[in-house]
């Protein structure tokens, strides 16, 4: 049943309200050809729009199926639109970017007819219209009478029970008006349909039923309809558009302004370019500083010294900060008119390791393939003699250091010198007495080493053979000091020297050969000039312990040799934190335990396995007992790392910038699209389409220049590539440093889709709100 009671509607523009239906009341038969005359601004428009659900009438009710329509919901009205009724346009309406056979298809396309009933039934239209030859045409390649054809096939498509024609033959000639009134009258045959004119000789003709308003009110009535007499059952079925529907209008429409949507996706995607090469750039810097760490900094030894600055995450970070200037010392340049008595900084960094026994075992213990050496520097002065010309004096080493070359915990493998040094003259040591003389990469030794092992230092060159089987005497304690009471002294007079050089308890150091650092090995770690072995070293301590002198000194508050009183308290100007009596201790040979021990890895995996071999002895140790070593190479790549990572992110914030200005951009664009698209809104919605289905429509559109946008930036990030990698070889001759990471990159075409979908909701909104009226009233 459809019927109007007492339907009234009215517009108001400002403050003059124009009535445009004045309590209308009509029944229609479920097959009849009404035609409603009346002169313009009578409210015909207005009438056919409510009736088809297009309008809402103000009061009165509009009756569906015997049912009122006053409780309709969006969903009810889209329902009634898309399957009960179809509409005429005078302007035709019909969707320009799609072609005929599209546009036929929309109305079954929203109520979710199969692509082959769709199909079928489109060509059964066409053909019913006489347009059979026309289908994949476009529009506008369409005279106006052929078009109408379309909007009539387009309307017959979803088999409505009732066709509604506005002016339908108002744009076209005579001859032509005639043809599409013939086919009119032909579809009335099983149908209700109801045509607005205002040409009475064309009602005459071809209607049943002739209504005829004025101002709003019918006026008068050929055929009216009893109101117990009114029957019909018109199909409400819910309609649903796909979101490839959605995809496929958007697609369709965006090929029509290629230029344009390619400008946009390029304008959007350079915010996406400029974060691409950011991220490639810092990956791949991230990667050579990795690279670099695994070649030159993992060959750096992990150290570990009984007084060791604590350098903890947190100055690290203060220092980092003051580098960056990101630093925020809120009690940094204070204004008071004071001064602060603070701690000495020694006491307050310096941690004191203990190296027990059970330590140096569990050091030693660790994993020998991880080790390429471990090398102890020992607070200790060896009693060296040397010989020239028969003369003997004693060698003055001048510090109280003594480091040996790294020992092998693995005897099988190659030795840390193997690995990292030639032999230019002799050959690599193999035991206890043998020293080797290590030179720089210009084979430069410093005079004063050369000195002290009386060398001529005076001379431009030294010949190897001068230097290979030099011999040097290490004389026990014993024999190097005499007891006098309670004092020890050294007996310094040549005689007595060359007694002891040719005493046969003096230990023969041979100089075996002449090391140089292999040509790839960036950084030499061992200082250049005479290397001792740890087995020395050890030897001549275990006898040392024993020693009188030692004995001696241990008893006594005083210098053995000097007389000397001895404070047993922490010297804080002693870098090492010792006492001057565990000083002087040590350098006569009592102090076992090595002062410093430094950690050679073969790689830099092994390196990550040392480190976490030392982290594992501290894990429940109290703070004191803690063995704290210092990772240099970690320091530097955290702080490389640190520093990266910063100028990432504020270049990225950078780039950022230009995204949002995309994200605006893809809003305005859209919102251009929705004002050029407004008809097409009008028209989906006259065909049953959804407000949902309409944002549904400009999403997939800001979707596809989304993803536009973000493929477009990421391949010409790419491409962008190729010749910024070979602008950094030239300067830096690191190969292949800017590398896209693929995640980086899907990581960006969703952003780039996120940001331009969110850039057009609101206009997609905007969208969907349009009265439907008013959009097919827009051109
Ligand atoms: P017809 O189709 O018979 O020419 P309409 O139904 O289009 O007449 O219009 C009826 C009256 O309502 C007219 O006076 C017209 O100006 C007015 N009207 C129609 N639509 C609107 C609108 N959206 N806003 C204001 N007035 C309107
Ligand atoms: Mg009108």
């Amino acid at each position: 049943m459809l019927a109007l009671k007492n339907i009234k509607k009215s517009y108001t523009t400002g403050d003059f309200t124009q009535v445009a239906l004045n309590g209308i009341d009509l029944n229609f038969r479920e097959n009849e050809f009404v035609a409603i005359l009346g002169a313009s601004g009578s409210g015909k428009t207005t009438c056919l729009n409510v009736i088809g659900g297009l309008d809402n009438y103000d009061s009165g009710d509009l009756i569906i199926n015997g049912k009122s329509t006053k409780e309709f919901k969006d969903v009810d009205w889209d329902a009634y639109r898309n399957n009960s009724v179809g509409f005429i346009f005078q302007s035709y309406n019909l969707i320009t970017h799609l072609s005929i056979m599209d546009n036929v298809e929309m109305g079954m396309t929203l109520s979710g007819v199969s692509a082959g009933d769709k199909r079928k039934k489109a060509l059964e239209v066409l053909e019913r219209v006489g347009l059979k030859d026309h289908i994949h045409k476009k529009p506008n390649q369409l005279s106006g009478g052929q078009m109408q054809r379309v909007a009539i096939a387009r309307a017959l498509a979803n088999d409505p029970d009732i066709i509604l024609a506005d002016e339908p033959t108002g744009a076209l000639d005579t001859v032509t008006s005639v043809q599409i009134m013939d086919l009119i009258k032909e579809i009335a045959k099983d149908k209700l349909v109801i045509m607005v004119t205002h040409n009475p000789e064309l009602a005459h003709d071809y209607a049943d039923r002739i209504v005829e308003f004025k101002d709003g009110e019918v006026v008068s009535d050929s055929n009216p309809l009893p109101d117990k007499e009114v029957n019909s059952q018109y199909k409400l079925k819910k309609t649903k558009m796909s979101f490839l529907t959605a995809l496929k209008l958007s697609g369709t429409n965006i090929k029509t302004k290629k230029g344009r949507t390619f400008l946009t996706a390029f304008a959007s995607s350079i915010g996406i370019i400029g974060i691409a090469l950011i991220l490639s750039l810092s990956n791949g810097f991230d990667k050579q500083i990795k690279n670099f760490e695994s070649d030159t900094l993992s060959t750096f030894p992990i150290m570990i010294s009984q007084t060791s600055a604590e350098i903890d995450q947190e100055t690290l970070k203060a220092q980092q900060g003051s580098i960056l200037g990101t630093s925020t010392d809120e009690n940094a340049y204070p204004e008071d008119k004071v001064i602060y008595p603070i701690e000495p900084v020694a006491e307050k960094v310096m941690h004191t390791n203990i190296f027990t026994e059970e330590y140096i075992k569990y050091i030693e213990n660790i994993d020998p393939k991880l080790v390429s050496g471990i090398s102890y520097t020992r607070m200790l002065n060896i009693n060296l003699l040397k010989k020239q010309d028969d003369v003997a004096t004693i060698v003055k080493t001048n510090s109280m250091n003594f480091t040996s070359y790294p020992k092998s915990l693995d005897n099988n493998g190659p030795s840390y010198l193997e690995q990292n040094y030639d032999v230019i003259a002799g050959s690599y040591p193999t035991n206890k007495n043998d020293i080797v003389l290590i030179v720089d990469k210009k084979n430069g030794v410093e005079k004063t080493i050369l000195q002290t092992f009386g060398l001529d230092s005076k001379a431009d060159s030294i010949a190897f053979d001068d230097i290979i089987g030099k011999e040097l005497k290490v004389i026990l304690n014993n024999d190097f000091y005499k007891a006098n009471g309670n004092f020890f002294t050294i007996n310094g007079n040549p005689a007595n020297l060359i007694d002891m050089y040719n005493n046969p308890r003096a230990i023969t150091l041979n100089v075996v050969g002449i090391l140089r650092a292999k040509e790839d090995v960036k950084i030499s770690l061992l200082p250049s000039g005479f290397s001792y072995s740890d087995e020395l070293a050890e030897f001549v301590l275990n006898d040392a312990v024993n020693s009188d002198i030692v004995l001696k000194q241990k008893n006594s508050d005083f210098n053995v040799l000097t007389g000397e009183p001895l404070d047993t308290a922490v010297d804080i100007s002693n870098p090492t934190g010792m006492s001057s009596k565990e000083t002087i201790m040590s350098a006569l040979g009592a102090t076992t335990t090595p002062y410093m021990i430094s950690i050679y890895p073969t790689d830099f995996d092994a390196k990550e396995a040392i480190v976490a071999h030392l982290d594992e002895y501290n894990q429940d140790k109290s703070e004191t007992d803690k063995v704290v070593y210092t990772d240099l190479s970690g320091t530097i790549t955290e702080m490389s790392g640190g520093i990266m990572n910063a100028i990432t992110m504020v270049l990225i914030a950078f780039s950022a910038i230009s995204l949002i200005v995309s994200f605006i951009m893809v809003g305005i664009i859209t919102y251009i699209s929705v004002l050029e698209r407004t008809k097409e809104i009008g028209v989906l919605r006259a065909l049953g389409a959804r407000k949902k289905d309409i944002t549904r429509v400009f999403n997939a559109e800001t979707l596809i220049i989304g993803a536009c946008s973000g493929i477009l930036g990421i391949v010409i990030a790419r491409l962008l590539i190729f010749p910024i990698n070979s602008i950094i070889k030239n300067v830096t001759e690191l190969e292949n440093v800017a590398q896209l990471n693929p995640l980086h990159a899907i990581a960006l075409i969703l952003i780039s889709l996120v940001l331009t979908v969110l850039g057009g909701t609101i206009p997609a909104k905007m969208a969907a709100k349009k009265d439907p009226v008013e959009a097919l009233r827009s051109e």
